[in-house]
């Protein structure tokens, strides 16, 4: 997940604060500081805010597409082989979206079982 910025101090814009993290960055910055992985989310915090908020956007769209599903080869390969290996796998989810990640054959407890859900790091 990006930083959310915007302008705390309308007098100043020069600075600019995530509101997520609260991290803030000078408007001079590179586009990649700009466009930055968002600290709140490499540290797990992803509000529950947020994460209802994930999960109701992806499942209303995986219901209005008629709900398909990944086979378990491609469950079983993204699960194990991109998932498990990698930094924000955490527990059972993703640190980033939040989302469930697992091997379950239920698209509503597993994210990578919902046809119409993507890594939101683009691994799959
Ligand atoms: S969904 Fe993407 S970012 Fe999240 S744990 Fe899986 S590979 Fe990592």
């Amino acid at each position: 997940m990006q930083c959310q910025f915007y302008i705390p101090d309308k007098s100043n814009s020069l600075i600019k604060k995530c509101r997520l993290c609260e991290q803030e960055i000078s408007i001079d910055q590179l586009p990649e500081k700009i466009y930055a992985n968002c600290k709140q989310s490499e540290n797990n915090n992803i509000h529950l805010t947020e994460k209802i908020k994930n999960y109701t956007k992806a499942t209303k769209q995986w219901i209005k597409k008629g709900s398909p599903k990944r086979t378990n080869e491609e469950v079983n390969h993204i699960y194990d082989d991109i998932c498990k290996p990698c930094k924000y796998f955490k527990g059972k989810s993703c640190k980033l979206c939040g989302c469930r990640v697992s091997k379950s054959k239920s698209g509503l407890t597993n994210k990578i079982r919902m046809a119409t859900e993507n890594c939101p790091i683009k691994k799959w």
